[in-house]
């Protein structure tokens, strides 16, 4: 018998993406829209209090156990922003042009260019479960400032991974799950799960 697991967002990719991987271990991934429930607040200044305040609202509102992600991009030179802020750095509303707009005019008087991609994961059993599994994934590289790639979505035309001589957007689809904080957090979740 399957268990089903609420999932706190309704971004079909993150569905098709967990749903796999949770599917392999017996649970069936249903995204929140499905027992409408609205988005919840995301108020909070780190990433796991946000994926947590999305897992508690979502199991609140339908009784089942429930998964939330939060990610975004983190640089070291601004003291870790935009972080949580990562979908709308650049103003409403949210687009990924203006993002990166932002963030390079930014970082141009900073020498470090480092960075790092971050996702939370949180699994609740119910709203009000005293000990959340949380997984994390970090993906470390840098920022350039010429656009490569047309893959991915969001920063990955600026993430330069020198190991690989890419950016994020180079990658294929496989290769980033590989390698991406996503895919370190999911397969994390897995492992704790089981
Ligand atoms: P979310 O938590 O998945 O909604 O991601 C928040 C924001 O972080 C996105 O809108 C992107 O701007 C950024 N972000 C998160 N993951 C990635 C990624 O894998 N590539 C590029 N940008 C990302």
């Amino acid at each position: 018998m399957t268990k089903t697991i609420v999932l706190a967002s309704n971004n079909a990719g993150k569905l098709k993406e967990f749903g796999q991987m949770l599917g392999a271990i017996g649970f069936t991934l249903r995204p929140q829209g499905e027992f409408n429930v609205p988005e919840a607040e995301e108020p909070h200044p780190t990433f796991i209090e946000n994926a947590l305040a999305k897992a508690r609202h979502a199991a609140a509102m339908t009784g089942l156990p429930a998964l939330a992600d939060d990610s975004g991009v983190c640089v070291t030179a601004l003291g870790g922003a935009p972080g949580v802020l990562s979908a709308r750095y650049g103003g409403e509303p949210k687009s990924d042009a203006a993002n990166n707009r932002k963030l390079l005019a930014d970082l141009a008087p900073h020498a470090d260019k480092s960075a790092y991609y971050y996702c939370a994961l949180v699994y609740v059993r119910h709203a009000s479960d005293p000990q959340p599994i949380i997984a994390e994934g970090r993906w470390d590289g840098e920022i350039i400032a010429e656009p490569r790639g047309a893959g991915g979505f969001g920063y990955d035309p600026h993430f330069w991974l020198a190991g690989l001589g890419k950016t994020a957007a180079e990658l294929s689809p496989e290769q980033k799950n590989t390698l991406s904080h996503r895919g370190q957090a999911l397969r994390s979740l897995v492992r704790k799960l089981q």
